[in-house]
């Protein structure tokens, strides 16, 4: 039992609730600190369970101390019965599989099972000072293996062998795993946000968009610059430069207080004045923690308002079909009074052979 099992409880008295099932596994490890791929949390009036198979017993009872461990085996949900109080209403998560639930109904009885939105999710908007630092280190070691890609960026790599070259530079900064598919568009295929690798070959006057992360401990970074090989053209020069004011007018809005959707009209308006509203066709940004992508949401229809504690990117982009695309992608945390800019060391322009 910790803190963030008390946050829980605080939250299941809202909705009336005293039992929960915690199946998510990023909320697991939020709730216990337990990193095995395998793992649910089950609350009750006077017991909270991590519970795993057998494979995590050493792993769990090192990485959650503190928590009573229940290693089942069969069938979880069988446990669960056990535990639970005779009649009892349990709440669970709706991002749980169906096939999950169905077995969860089946054995408990759907009359007693609560579907909760959100819950944990809630809790984890909110980063406290050990997740920023785990996010800090996370970022740092993408922020590295950049560093050393650029040395090796020149034309005639593929974006494949650019794509592994950064996992590589990374995992070598002391990365666990990339946080995602490292993302990279060359030249046309830049104009897709999330372009699929290819095989494409990097050319002299070509944009590169990159999109890379780390992940380290369960956390990961997530950010993006868009590198010009030799030097921009004109065209290239306006739509960088456009997405780079973007990216300054939303770091002028943010401030604890201030409504998301607010942050995310700022960036648009720049992108909109430049004339290429049209082409910026995605949200502004997005929380980063023990996922890639969480609350808060940057967007035109968020409701979310910026907390101290709050991690997320700004990361304002124009994708022009047959011509490509810019995107730049920074990660901020919210302080008390402002805010500070975690990928504040990586220029935001970047070209390799002036
Ligand atoms: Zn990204
Ligand atoms: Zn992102």
């Amino acid at each position: 039992m910790n803190e963030r099992s008390e946050g829980l409880r605080a939250e299941l008295d809202k909705v009336g609730l005293e039992c929960m099932l915690v199946t998510r596994i990023e909320n697991v490890r939020y709730l216990t600190g337990f990193q095995g791929s395998n793992g649910a949390v089950l609350m009750t009036p006077d017991a909270a369970l991590l519970m795993t198979d057998g494979r995590y017993r050493e792993q769990a009872n090192r990485q959650a101390p503190g928590w009573d461990v229940l290693i089942y085996s069969g069938s979880m949900v069988e446990s669960i019965e056990k535990i639970l109080p005779y009649g009892a209403r349990c709440g669970f998560e709706v991002t749980c599989r169906y096939d999950s639930y169905r077995k969860l109904a089946k054995t408990l009885g759907e009359s007693r099972l609560e579907p909760l939105d959100g819950t944990v999710e809630k809790l984890r908007v909110v980063k406290d000072a050990g997740e920023v630092r785990s996010i800090k280190a996370a970022l740092g070691c993408a922020l590295k293996g950049f560093a050393a890609l650029l040395e090796k960026i020149s034309p005639g790599m593929s974006e494949r062998e650019l794509a592994a070259e950064l996992d590589y530079r990374m995992a070598l900064a002391g990365a666990d795993s990339p946080a995602f598919d490292t993302i990279v568009g060359s030249g046309p295929n830049s104009s897709q946000p999330h372009a699929p690798i290819s095989d494409r070959r990097l050319e002299p006057q070509d944009l590169v968009m990159i999109d890379f992360g780390a992940l380290k401990a369960g956390y990961r970074s997530d950010t993006t610059r868009t590198v010009c090989i030799r030097t921009f053209d004109k065209e290239q020069e306006k739509v960088h430069d456009t997405v780079a004011s973007a990216v300054e007018a939303a770091m002028e809005k943010i401030a604890p207080g201030i409504e998301a959707s607010a942050v995310d009209a700022a960036a648009r308006e720049v992108v909109a004045v430049a004339g290429y509203g049209e082409r910026f066709t995605h949200a502004l940004g997005h929380g980063v923690g023990l996922e890639t992508h969480e609350s808060p949401t940057i967007s035109s229809v968020s409701n979310d308002v910026l907390e101290p504690g709050m991690i997320f990117t700004i990361e304002p982009g124009i994708y022009i079909e047959g011509w490509g695309g810019v995107r730049i992608e920074e990660m901020v945390l919210i302080t008390s009074d402002g805010f500070e800019i975690l990928s504040e060391s990586l220029p935001r322009e970047i070209r390799l052979q002036p």
